[in-house]
């Protein structure tokens, strides 16, 4: 069965055909900003296997000085996909947009070194690593 996906609003909805390769929280100073909290916690997958049902209109990209586009609804301002989306080979989906369809953990903890002075990591035993897992 697919993962279903959605933004806030409901305007966009997307299905993921394939289980995610990783998932791990991420605390760069990127993902704290799109996030508004201590970052993104995403899955990985080949863009391929991501079907936009509804609302493909409605996205948005945005590509940092430094990192990867990143896209949002451009009505509600959820963050739905990352790494790249839709033009690199593998690219990030936030979990924050999966409905249903994935139960699954969280894997490690990437870019440590942003943590930030107000942000406490967790003592959930996963790996972190400074930038990403090599
Ligand atoms: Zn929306
Ligand atoms: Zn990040």
């Amino acid at each position: 069965m697919p993962m279903q996906g959605s933004c806030l609003c409901g305007g966009v909805r997307f299905e993921i055909a394939e289980p995610f390769i990783t998932v791990s929280h991420c605390h760069c100073t990127n993902c704290k900003r799109i996030s508004g909290g201590v970052g993104t916690t995403s899955g990985r997958t080949r863009t391929e296997s991501i079907k936009i049902l509804e609302g493909e209109d409605l996205l948005r990209p945005y590509t940092p000085d430094e990192g990867s586009a990143k896209t949002f609804c451009s009505v509600c301002g959820s963050n739905l996909f990352g790494g790249g989306w839709p033009e690199t080979e593998l690219c990030s989906v936030r979990l924050t947009a999966i409905d249903s369809g994935f139960d699954g953990k969280p894997e490690a903890h990437i870019f440590v070194r942003s943590v930030a002075p107000w942000e406490t990591l967790p003592e959930d035993g996963l790996p972190r690593y400074d930038v990403r897992a090599t």
